[in-house]
């Protein structure tokens, strides 16, 4: 439902939780984010309203400054702790979020489960996980379009990965947004989770992945194809 990500000198912790507060307005039953402190990726998500993630996190916050965080409004498995996003493969090195429906789920589910993969949520998004770990070869977005490619739905997906300090984005469907800063980026499912740290956002167009780092943005159709893609500066307010 909500997606908010954030790459840069800030502490991740946040910009997501600010950002996804933003986005509560659109709904949703679970919230999650997860950060990468430069050694590993941890991950924390709760059921229920951001509050509740919000007193998890008062306990223990999370340090780091790369990451990404989730509203969830579940489609397929109950709204529970599990479910909720972030999802995470087997290792914990690779995690994603995930916006909308994975259409063919259940076969990818079934393939990766006779492959040996185990699944730990019931929900549709946690293929993307293992499929991009099975095509990962050491370049996280070629993983991603390789496991894009096997996919069928709508799609807004958000991933790091352990060994990379970047985010790799793409969408079908779902929009997503990105915020250029000066030395640091955003992305979001909606402008309004932004609005507080930057104007200057790229719309991304259906069919769009995005690489981003600490310095800024490479745009390219779901074949690798680069796109050109303008800074629009948004003057209104949410
Ligand atoms: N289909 C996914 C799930 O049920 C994502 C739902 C959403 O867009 O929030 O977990």
């Amino acid at each position: 439902c909500g997606i908010v990500g954030y790459i840069g000198p800030r502490q991740a912790q946040e910009v997501l939780i600010s950002g996804l507060a933003k986005l509560e307005y659109r709904g949703y039953d679970s919230a999650g984010i997860a950060i990468h402190d430069g050694a590993q990726i941890d991950v924390k998500k709760k059921a229920g309203k951001l509050e509740n993630l919000n007193t998890l996190l008062d306990g223990q916050p999370m340090s780091g400054s790369l990451g990404i965080g989730h509203t969830r409004w579940a489609t397929h498995g109950l709204p529970n702790d599990t479910n909720a996003h972030p999802h995470a493969t087997e290792d914990g090195r690779i995690v994603i979020i995930h916006n909308g429906i994975i259409e063919n789920y259940l076969t990818l589910k079934e393939g990766l489960q006779g492959r040996g993969h185990e699944f730990k949520s019931e929900t549709d998004s946690e293929v993307l996980a293992h499929l991009i770990e099975e095509a990962y070869a050491g370049n996280l977005e070629e993983a991603v379009r390789a496991a894009l490619a096997q996919v069928r739905g709508a799609y807004g997906i958000v991933v790091t990965h352990v060994d990379h300090r970047e985010i790799v984005a793409a969408r079908t469907v779902s929009p997503l947004v990105m915020g250029v800063g000066e030395g640091e980026m955003f992305l979001a499912s909606d402008v309004p989770a932004l609005l507080a740290y930057t104007r200057n956002m790229v719309f991304l167009h259906d069919g769009d992945m995005v690489v981003l780092n600490d310095d800024g943005f490479r745009v390219m159709d779901l074949a690798g194809n680069p796109q050109q893609r303008t800074i629009e500066h948004i003057e209104w307010d949410a």
